[in-house]
């Protein structure tokens, strides 16, 4: 197996330097052959725990026509782990940083818990911009699989040790309580702020901020969407955007809409309705972005389903949905990748979760 991933990126490079695709003109297909465009920028959207019953929310429950149906390209992901038929959001979110099949709660290890680099460090060493946004707390598996190398996703502690020197240029989430009222009396607030980090914990800015930001706004996750917390990923997605696209080498930014998954998990259809319509409210924010800017790839997938979460009849009643679920924890269907701008291409298709990395690598690692 150890030949498998080499020889799979040497595939994805040649697919990339000279691939063969379908151009229509007036009614009229030819094949030509061209390279597909690199993205410049990469804006990765992960709804955590959004299975396709998830997205298909979007479309009855939402005024107007859903931002996932601005997408062109659309993939399904097998999500599996390393250890289990049915991944968590730890394995599931290593694979997206770092190509890796992993086992559940791994946090940025592999298999034997051995370090593997993330695509925000790899593109950060190579003068990209990097932000990390989340609803949940920073320090929660899907942020931390970013940034962080621990061995299991409860130690959040350990993961907000690896936040001073992550080369994360925009932090945005919860987690406060991590930073500053710690076990072992550390005051890690202060060593941000000595690492050029401006700590903000009241509200979010209007205007990025010149230095590094850490952007704190609860103690550990954010409220939900039914507590108040307004319009706090899509406008810090804009502003993760203002701030990041100001870096000439381009840049990358992870958003994730944490607690879809959090809904799933306490089978209230309401609390993920509410915390999908917000996800897809974000999605128009990135794609605006997008469009305007050209140069900019994004992507949109989920970790895993959570809930078995289904868009049910209410009895015989066809015309009338009763939202169900089938179980607490996580299910193994597949899920959805939406991909739009330069590159997007490649993201057709049904692949293994972890090749989503292996695709934007290829598209913005070299
Ligand atoms: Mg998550
Ligand atoms: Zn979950």
């Amino acid at each position: 197996m150890r030949f498998k991933f080499p020889f799979l990126l040497l595939l994805l490079a040649l697919t990339v330097s000279s691939c063969v695709s379908v151009q229509v003109k007036d009614n009229t297909v030819t094949n030509v052959s061209r390279e597909i465009k690199k993205p410049k920028n990469i804006i990765l959207m992960i709804g955590d725990g959004m299975g396709l019953s998830q997205v298909s929310a979007a479309i009855y429950y939402k005024n107007g026509k859903p931002n996932f149906e601005r997408f062109s390209t659309i993939g399904l992901s097998k999500t599996s782990s390393a250890s289990d038929l049915i991944t968590d959001s730890a394995a599931g979110a290593t694979v997206f940083s770092t190509g890796v099949k992993t086992y559940n709660g791994a946090i940025g290890v592999n298999n034997d818990t051995i370090p593997v680099p993330t695509i925000v460090e790899q593109l950060s060493k190579r003068g990209l911009a990097t932000g990390i946004v989340a609803t949940s707390s920073i320090q929660h598996a899907t942020p931390a699989s970013f940034y962080a190398h621990v061995k299991s996703r409860r130690m959040y502690e350990a993961i907000t040790e690896f936040a001073p020197d992550s080369g994360v240029n925009f932090f945005a989430g919860g987690g406060l309580k991590f930073f500053n009222q710690r076990k072992d009396g550390k005051d890690l607030l202060a060593k941000m702020e000595a690492k050029g980090y401006e700590v903000i914990t009241d509200k979010l800015p209007q205007k990025p901020s010149e230095k590094n930001e850490l952007i704190l706004l609860a103690e550990d996750g954010m409220p939900k969407m039914s507590e108040g917390r307004g319009d706090f990923l899509p406008n810090a997605t804009k502003l993760a955007l203002e701030k990041l696209s100001q870096n000439e080498n381009g840049f990358f930014l992870m958003v994730e809409g944490s607690q879809i998954d959090w809904g799933g998990h306490d089978n209230d259809a309401d609390y993920l309705i509410e915390e999908l319509l917000d996800f897809d409210k974000t999605l128009g924010v990135a794609l605006d972005f997008a469009k305007q800017n050209g140069e900019t790839l994004v992507i949109v997938t989920a970790d895993h389903e959570t809930g078995g979460f289904t868009l049910a009849s209410d009895g015989k009643d066809y015309n009338k949905i009763k939202p169900r679920f089938s179980t607490t924890g996580h299910s193994g269907t597949m899920v959805p990748v939406f991909a739009e701008g330069p590159g997007a291409s490649l993201f057709n298709g049904i692949y293994e979760s972890n090749e989503i990395y292996h695709k934007m690598m290829a598209l913005i690692g070299k």
